[in-house]
């Protein structure tokens, strides 16, 4: 991956409007479960740090995906998970598909106040009973007159309880599963939709997580993204981007977790000496630091094959798999040398092993990626329409 000077602005100014804008006030949205969206995605939209990617007519700055790996790496210098992974659904989960193929009126709606920052997005694919299996989604959306009439529900929705639109998958047939599906902008105000709950988890506390009911509510057809029955590609595609994205996010957060397990344990002393002059804590870190790198340097190739128009599915699951894994193994390995401080609740260890351990599951979990990796292989039992397949979620 070769960078540009333009590439290399956008880290320094990104780790300026970290350190400045969002990492004195984490420990405050930690506490309280909640960070104010809108507030903070105004204070990036006006820097451009929404629209990385995005058209330049709906104020994007037009660029290529590199810029927003980039943007996802820098994030992981933010002292939580969870702002990071409330941005990433703005920009890279909820927004792709929307720029990608929406038409030019819905763009104008819904993409260009979210690329402003005066717009939170979510997405709704995941439901109560389905996740990791995408297309057995039971929400529907069904004709009447102009409208679509919405009834069903979405389930762990980041940002769903600030959220101003959704980008919605619902059945729009009762075709095939993979062919019946279509793409929705819908306000969140509009009337029949329930925030039900906003949902208390185990780590990524200050990001909102919502169920959401929807009873009967109506949005004109005109709010489909592309063509109707495309839903479940379209969102195939956008997890492409996704599932980068929270590849490079993870990188710079393992490293800060990694040199800060290295501060941490050369002061503490045991047996007369430094926790981490046993050589099998140096070691280990040593060779954790060296996994991480060689995650950054698949991160990057995937995304420069992406940038060249290649199809990176493989690439991307086997780097969200990786991701997903090493993130576990970085936070539980580094928790361990922090002792009885790496269970207390104060410690980044402690705040890092509670939000790394979505990374197997969120944006499909790792088994999802390795049945999407065998797909590909052709090494999984019984898949005639691998194309079709290959596409399960989360
Ligand atoms: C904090 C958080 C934020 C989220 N944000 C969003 C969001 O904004 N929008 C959204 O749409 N969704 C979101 N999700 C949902 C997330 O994508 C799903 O939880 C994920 O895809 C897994 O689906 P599931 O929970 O239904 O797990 P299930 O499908 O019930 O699977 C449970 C477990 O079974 C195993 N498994 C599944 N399939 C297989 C298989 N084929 N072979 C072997 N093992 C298997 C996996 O280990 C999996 O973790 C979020 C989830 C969380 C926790």
């Amino acid at each position: 991956m070769m960078f540009t000077p333009e590439h290399e602005e956008l880290r320094r100014s990104l780790q300026k409007f970290i350190a400045a804008e969002i990492n004195p006030h984490v420990d405050a949205w930690e506490e309280a479960g909640i960070f104010p969206a809108h507030a903070l995605f105004k204070k990036l939209g006006t820097l451009g740090f929404l629209g990385l990617t995005k058209p330049v007519e709906h104020g994007g700055q037009g660029l290529d995906y590199s810029y927003a790996m980039v943007m996802a790496e820098e994030l992981g210098n933010v002292a939580c998970g969870g702002v990071p992974m409330a941005i990433g659904v703005q920009t890279d989960m909820a927004t792709p598909a929307l720029a990608r193929f929406g038409s030019d009126e819905m763009k104008r709606e819904f993409l260009a106040p979210s690329i402003a920052g005066d717009y939170v997005a979510c997405l709704g694919v995941s439901e109560v009973g389905a996740g990791s299996d995408v297309a057995s989604i039971k929400t529907t959306a069904r004709k009447d007159g102009g409208d679509y009439v919405i009834d069903g529900g979405k389930m762990w929705t980041t940002n769903g309880t600030q959220a101003d639109w959704m980008c919605l998958l619902a059945n729009t047939s009762d075709g095939p599963e993979h062919r019946n599906k279509t793409l929705i902008c819908l306000p969140m105000k509009t009337r029949g939709v329930e925030i039900a709950r906003k949902l208390d988890k185990l780590g990524m506390r200050c990001s909102d997580t919502a169920q959401i009911f929807f009873d009967n509510v109506r949005v004109p057809q005109r709010h489909r993204i592309g063509e109707e029955g495309k839903g479940f590609i379209y969102q195939m595609l956008q997890f492409q981007e996704e599932r980068l994205w929270g590849a490079a996010a993870g990188l710079k957060a393992q490293e800060r977790l990694i040199a800060q397990t290295i501060a941490y344990t050369r002061e503490r002393k045991a047996f007369g000496k430094s926790i981490l002059d046993n050589q099998v804590v140096h070691f280990r870190l040593a060779e954790l630091a060296t996994e991480v790198e060689l995650l950054r340097s698949l991160v990057y190739r995937a995304c420069q094959l992406y940038v060249s128009g290649t199809d990176v599915t493989r690439l991307a699951s086997m780097a969200k798999l990786k991701a997903g894994r090493l993130s576990r193994e970085v936070n539980d390995a580094c928790l361990q040398y922090w002792g009885g401080m790496g269970f207390m609740s104060e410690t980044p260890v402690s705040r890092a092993y509670r939000d790394g351990r979505l990374s197997s599951i969120g944006g499909g979990a790792d088994e999802v990626m390795l049945t999407i990796i065998c797909k590909l292989m052709g090494t999984l039992p019984g898949t005639a329409n691998a194309e079709e397949r290959k596409a399960s979620h989360g």
